[in-house]
């Protein structure tokens, strides 16, 4: 027999997942995994091709964006031409010393488009750690500016920032995917969930909750974060953005400084181009990912205001002690900026809206199964939650079957779909969702 070893193309199927099985960590997981993933050959539009078939299908319309990123679908020829472009010129040059045009130009780009009032840029390699950087940012605007006890951070429980230390320490103290740690984490201050539904009337005995812990932490307290309009992988809840409107009031009036972690929300997800624009509000802090690069590269920005950035810089050590190896990764950012004119180029709010009503009309029905506690749409959001724990296995199983990729997590079944996705694909996506609420 030839030896293959240098044509991993040629690995069958098995084989991978032997090897899979044997050496490779998957998210969220045991080691080895308790089922085998299923192998993606290749991917394009808003299907995923797989090395061989499962439950009788050999593609699946993908229900997930890859987690919120690929909101164009795959392979697209105008993301393929920006990387391939700028791999001609160069993949990576560090950004100590050096800059370079896609860098310079998204950072441009993001402060056109984000809230105004936002200004400067930092680049790095994750959505995790912008929020490192936005904690970093926020702790040592105070120190240089004087207020070396301004250092813990207040939060609304059922939020998720990420898997790093500080992000950690902000996500849902309860029933995440970071109990483990309650005791070891930095020891952060949690509000009540916000009130839940993107319609419901903002709650005046909520305001004043959130009012009376900002007004006794003042002192201590650097900044306020929380994920604007949709709490995701918290647990999937809408909330009405009044609420951010009273947070910067709050911010303001106490002196606090506010991030808002866009990381998901960002890009048109949520029916505004930023979740901040339900709101009218300009955060101090912005952090951005996932759908940053439409699903191609990891890249994260955090973006932060003109006060935050001179408060730092006139500080004591008037740095910001940050850079990441891959900081400003050119193949990134050449594919961020074409990722956004592609988004801007076409009426997104239009797409979003059409997906929206799609998702209302297929997942509606689904209110009155049993085990369904609650159906929720919100932009290209679409979400049954179940009065029960999700069997993921069997759930994932059921929206295979149908044709539809999808990874519910506790009691959600979830969908947040490519904007590319037609009409026909939709349905499909729907009927995934419907048939593992009625297994899971
Ligand atoms: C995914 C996510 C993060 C973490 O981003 P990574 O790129 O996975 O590190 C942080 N905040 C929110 C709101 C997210 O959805």
């Amino acid at each position: 027999m030839p030896d293959q070893r240098h044509s991993p193309d040629v690995l069958p199927a098995a084989e991978l997942l032997a090897l899979d099985r044997q050496h490779v960590w998957h998210p969220y997981g045991p080691m080895p995994g308790r089922q085998d993933p299923l192998v993606v050959a290749s991917a394009s539009g808003v299907r995923l091709r797989l090395a061989e078939p499962s439950e009788g299908q050999d593609e699946l319309v993908d229900g997930m964006s890859s987690w919120w990123s690929a909101i164009h679908g795959y392979n697209h020829p105008a993301l393929n031409e920006a990387v391939t472009g700028q791999l001609g010129r160069m993949a990576h040059v560090m950004f100590g010393g050096l800059t370079h045009e896609p860098a310079v130009r998204l950072a441009a780009k993001l402060v056109e488009i984000t809230p105004a009032g936002l200004e400067h840029v930092f680049l790095a390699d994750s959505g995790s750690v912008s929020v490192e950087v936005a904690v970093k940012m926020c702790l040592q605007y105070w120190r240089s500016v004087g207020r070396p006890a301004k250092t813990r951070l207040l939060t609304w429980r059922g939020g998720y920032h990420g898997d790093t230390w500080q992000p950690m320490a902000v996500c849902d103290p309860e029933g995440g995917m970071h109990e483990l740690w309650s005791g070891v984490l930095p020891r952060q201050l949690f509000a009540d969930a916000p009130p839940s539904g993107f319609g419901a009337p903002v709650d005046p005995a909520y305001v004043a909750h959130l009012r009376s812990l900002v007004e006794a932490h003042a002192d201590e307290l650097a900044a306020v974060i929380v994920e604007p309009v949709v709490q995701g992988a918290g647990g999937m809840r809408f909330h009405n953005p009044g609420y951010l409107r009273v947070l910067r009031e709050l911010c303001d009036e106490f002196g606090v400084l506010l991030i808002l972690d866009e990381i998901a929300t960002g890009f048109g997800r949520t029916g505004a181009l930023f979740a901040a624009d339900h709101a009218g509000i300009t955060p101090d802090v912005m952090c951005l990912g996932k759908s940053l690069t439409g699903g191609y590269l990891t890249l994260s920005a955090t973006l932060c205001t003109a006060r935050v950035a001179d408060g730092i810089s006139r500080g004591e050590v008037p740095v910001l002690a940050h850079g990441p190896t891959f900081m400003g990764n050119p193949l990134a950012t050449a594919v961020a900026l074409a990722s956004i004119d592609l988004l801007l180029g076409q009426d997104w709010q239009r797409e979003v809206k059409r997906i929206e009503a799609g998702l209302l009309e297929g997942l509606t029905p689904a209110a009155s199964l049993p085990g369904v506690k609650d159906v929720r749409v919100l932009g290209a959001i679409g979400v049954i939650q179940l009065d029960h724990q999700v069997d993921m296995s069997s759930a994932t199983r059921a929206a295979v079957r149908e044709g539809v990729w999808l990874r519910p997590f506790r009691d959600l079944i979830y969908t947040m779909p490519p904007f590319v996705t037609g009409d026909g694909d939709l349905a499909r996506i729907c009927r995934g969702v419907v048939a593992a609420a009625k297994e899971a």
